[in-house]
């Protein structure tokens, strides 16, 4: 266990609006079913309609009761809540005064994360894996739980595949049954290596299913098809936001995600560590940007998205490395290593959606949060943790990979 080595829219701008219209008859590719069942409580009954909207995109309007809203006093399960972003979100979401339950297995995270959060009156931690069933009453549901740093998601890629399926599953089933809403944190990794730029939620993306990063692209495209199913089937109310790479303090140390890692080695005098020849480029957003877009797509009533959330401002992966070393103040010099296998090439959110329905968008760029992360990890005592085997997606190489296809060890043909 990685734990062990770590210690729609509305019709607004809508060129066709199939409003009010019954979802079953009017979801395109769809076969026809009976509605579903009335709720049982109709102060929670959903009401629903497909809208097709200017990037010929089907997104669910959908409308729900009014006290579902993040001024009210509400029981709020996070699961991954221990990990970087749940631990902002749990913290924000008590600071909000709701109750929060944070589900966390501490697969990728340590105690000392939320360690300020035990004892919180209206905190409570429950240890559990998500691809177990788990219920609880509670009105929403962030499902955060899933390993999102390469190295760690590559560690056991079938068990990355259970959490993003079965976890996923998992926590739609529990919403279902209490008539929660939930939000699930998909990625910008379900593009895969994009083709186009930047990349719009109505764009299918370019993904590898036999490849190192499979087991998280894939799961969490899978993971969107649930989400989306039990809407249909189920009326379970959600929200999809797709999340592109997020940075700030809480990261693990040792996470080996491309920000932490060129930290850590600058404030060493280490090398900094490129793969490739640097060129790729990433979106990086700072933490509380990201976390105030994920409760604003909670709590908006309009959409259920899919919604990208990140910042577009674009930076090759040698442009963050020379903007750390500036900060920092380093003597660190650039090394080149090999090209993680199936590594995007290029990634850039399209934020229209995000902008015009959750008033959304990036306030803090990345000087300014790099500088907040560098103090962050300074202030660690790196005693407390333990460090993984080091860098070690490099070391699966796209020309590794090649050789395992062709040699058929890949599972190629
Ligand atoms: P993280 O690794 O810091 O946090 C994930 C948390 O989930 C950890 O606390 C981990 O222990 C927990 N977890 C993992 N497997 C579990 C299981 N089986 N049962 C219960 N808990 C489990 O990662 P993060 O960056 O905070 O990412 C959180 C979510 O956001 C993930 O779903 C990730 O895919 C998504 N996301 C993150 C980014 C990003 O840049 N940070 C980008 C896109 C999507
Ligand atoms: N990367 C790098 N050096 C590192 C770690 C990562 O050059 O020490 C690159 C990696 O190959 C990728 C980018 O930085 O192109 C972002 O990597 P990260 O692991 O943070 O997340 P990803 O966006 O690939 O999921």
């Amino acid at each position: 266990m990685w734990g062990a080595f770590l210690r729609g829219t509305t019709a607004r701008g809508a060129v066709c609006a199939l409003a009010a219209a019954p979802l079953a008859a009017v979801t395109i590719g769809q076969r026809p079913r009976q509605s579903p069942k009335p709720l049982t409580d109709p102060a929670r009954a959903l009401t629903r309609s497909v809208v097709r909207c200017d990037d010929g995109v089907q997104l669910i309007n959908v409308s729900v009761p009014a006290q579902k809203t993040d001024t009210e006093f509400s029981r709020i399960l996070v699961t991954g809540g221990a990990g970087f972003l749940g631990s902002h979100l749990c913290r924000r979401l008590l600071a909000q005064g709701h109750e929060v339950m944070c589900l966390d297995n501490y697969f990728t995270s340590a105690r000392s994360n939320i360690s300020d959060l035990v004892g919180h009156p209206r905190f409570e931690f429950i240890r559990h894996d998500v691809t177990e069933p788990f219920f609880c009453e509670c009105d929403f549901v962030y499902n955060m739980a899933c390993p999102a740093s390469p190295v760690h998601y590559q560690f056991n890629p079938i068990k990355t595949t259970k959490v993003s399926v079965l976890g996923t599953m998992n926590m739609l089933g529990l919403a279902k049954r209490v008539k929660a809403r939930i939000l699930q944190a998909s990625t910008s990794e379900i593009y895969g290596d994009p083709e186009i730029s930047p990349q719009v939620e109505s764009y299918w993306g370019h993904v590898n299913t036999i490849g190192v990063r499979s087991c998280y692209d894939e799961g969490k495209r899978v993971a969107e098809t649930l989400c989306f199913d039990y809407m249909r089937m189920h009326n379970v109310d959600i929200r999809l936001a797709r999340i592109f790479n997020t940075y700030g303090p809480g990261m693990h140390p040792y996470d080996g995600r491309v920000v932490t890692n060129f930290i850590m080695q600058a404030l060493k005098d280490e090398d900094i560590t490129l793969y490739g020849d640097g060129s790729q480029t990433r979106s990086f957003c700072f933490v509380d940007d990201t976390v105030e877009g994920l409760i604003r797509l909670m709590n908006q009533e309009e959409t259920t998205g899919p919604i990208n959330i990140g910042n577009t401002n674009e930076f090759t992966v040698k442009e963050l490395a020379e903007v750390v070393i500036s900060v920092v103040g380093s003597k660190s010099k650039l090394v080149y290593l090999p090209l993680p296998g199936d590594d995007p090439k290029q990634r850039r959110p399209d934020i229209t959606r995000a902008k015009k329905y959750l008033d959304w968008e990036p306030q803090v760029q990345l000087r300014e949060g790099i500088g907040k992360t560098v103090e962050y990890f300074k202030s660690l005592d790196l005693r407390k943790y333990k460090q993984p085997t080091s860098h070690t997606a490099h070391k699966t190489s796209e020309d590794d990979v090649k050789r395992r296809i062709s040699s058929g060890m890949n599972g190629g043909n």
